[in-house]
């Protein structure tokens, strides 16, 4: 099931990496899991009950998502 965030509320939201940057809800391979994931980084952060859990020891990475754009790969 999609999380149902406020709006308002995903936009104070911050990722706790360096970058602090915003989150969007779900994964890159499924945009309704339970779950916020940076837009730079690309970490993902769980959603239990409602509430994002923004713990770097808590968050995941895909294994399918894709290398970061000018990794430097030929
Ligand atoms: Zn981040």
């Amino acid at each position: 099931m999609a999380v149902v965030l406020d709006p308002q509320l995903l936009e104070i939201l911050a990722c706790p990496c360096d970058e602090h940057a915003p989150l969007r809800l779900g994964t890159p391979s499924d945009p309704t899991a339970d779950a916020l994931t940076c837009t730079s980084c690309g970490r993902s952060f769980p959603v239990v009950d409602g509430i994002p859990v923004l713990l770097l020891d808590d968050a995941f990475r895909e294994p399918t998502a894709p290398a970061p754009e000018g990794s430097g790969a030929p």
